[in-house]
C-alpha cells in the first residue's frame, strides 16, 4: 500500500529540531498545510517537546505527567 506520508518522519524530525534549510522548511510547511495527519503529528510533537523542555528546567509535577499521557492518546 502506498503511504503518502512515508517520508513524513524524515521531514518532520529535522523540522522540529530546526535543522532544515529555508527551502526545506518551506517544503515541510507546505506538507503540513496539505496533510492533516502530519499536522496533527507535528502539533503533538511540538507540544511534547515544549513540555519536555519545561520538564528539564523544573521537576515534572504529576499533573504534567498526566497531561503528557493524555496527549499521546489522540494519535491512535
Ligand atoms: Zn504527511
Amino acid at each position: 500500500m502506498f503511504d503518502p506520508c512515508a517520508r513524513c518522519e524524515e521531514v518532520l524530525q529535522p523540522f522540529l529540531d530546526r535543522e532544515l534549510s529555508d527551502a526545506e522548511h518551506e517544503q515541510a510547511e507546505a506538507h503540513l498545510d496539505q496533510c492533516a495527519y502530519c499536522r496533527r503529528r507535528y502539533r503533538f510533537e511540538e507540544k511534547l517537546r515544549m513540555y519536555v523542555r519545561q520538564a528539564c528546567a523544573e521537576q515534572m509535577p504529576p499533573a504534567l505527567k498526566a497531561k503528557l499521557a493524555a496527549l499521546r492518546t489522540p494519535l491512535y
